[in-house]
C-alpha cells in the first residue's frame, strides 16, 4: 500500500539518520517527531514558540523517559542561535498546534528564513523533510511560497523533490531536501 505523507517521512528519516547525529524538530507541537527523532539520533533539538507545546512534549517525553532532548521556547529561525553544529536530519511539520489555537500558525516568511539558516548546517547524506498543508489559508500561501523558494536551491548541492497525492486537492504533502 501506499504509504500516507507522515508515515513516508518518517521512513525517509529512518534511512538517512545515523545514531551519532544531532537532529532539529522545528515545529516541537504535541512531540510525536520529537520522541520518533529522539528513539534514533543522539540528541534531538525541538522548537516552538508555544509553551504549551513545550509542556505536551516534555511530558510525552518524560513518559517515555526520553532524555536526549532539548526543549527550546524560540522560532525557528533562530535555531541556530541555539546550536550551530552539523546536523543530520531537520524536520518541520508546518501549521498550527493539534488541539491548539488555529489562529497560531507557522508564518510563510519565518519558515522560508529558517529552512535559510538550518541548511547550511545539514551535512552531506543528511535529509530534511518538510510536511506542508496547504488546507488552510495561511498554508496555502506558505505552500505556494515554499515551492517557489525550493526550486531555486541549486541541484549540485541539493536533491528536492515532493511526495503528494497528486489526485486529492490541498491534501497535506512533503518536500524532501537532501544535501549531496
Ligand atoms: N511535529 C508536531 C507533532 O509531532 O506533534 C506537530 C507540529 S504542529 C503541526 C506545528 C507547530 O509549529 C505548532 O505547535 C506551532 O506552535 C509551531 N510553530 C508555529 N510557528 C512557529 C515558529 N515560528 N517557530 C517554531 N514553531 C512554530
Amino acid at each position: 500500500m501506499i504509504q500516507k505523507i507522515i508515515p513516508f517521512a518518517h521512513q525517509l528519516i529512518q534511512q538517512h539518520i545515523h545514531k551519532d547525529d544531532i537532529v532539529f524538530d522545528m515545529t516541537m507541537g504535541n512531540g510525536l517527531d520529537t520522541l520518533f527523532l529522539s528513539i534514533l539520533a543522539k540528541h534531538v533539538y525541538a522548537f516552538d514558540i508555544q509553551e504549551k507545546a513545550l509542556k505536551n512534549t516534555s511530558s510525552l517525553l518524560e513518559k517515555n523517559g526520553i532524555l536526549n532532548v532539548t526543549l527550546i521556547q524560540d522560532s525557528h529561525e533562530f535555531a541556530s542561535k541555539h546550536y550551530d553544529g552539523e546536523l543530520g536530519v531537520i524536520v518541520f511539520n508546518l501549521g498550527y498546534l493539534p488541539g491548539g489555537d488555529k489562529s497560531i500558525s507557522t508564518n510563510p516568511e519565518k519558515t522560508i528564513k529558517a529552512i535559510d539558516t538550518a541548511l547550511p548546517l545539514l551535512k552531506v547524506g543528511g535529509i530534511m523533510c518538510i510536511t506542508v498543508y496547504p488546507g488552510h489559508k495561511f498554508g496555502k500561501i506558505e505552500s505556494e511560497l515554499l515551492l517557489k523558494y525550493v526550486t531555486t536551491l541549486h541541484s549540485g548541492q541539493f536533491n528536492v523533490l515532493t511526495y503528494s497525492f497528486i489526485n486529492k486537492k490541498n491534501s497535506p504533502y512533503n518536500i524532501l531536501i537532501e544535501k549531496n
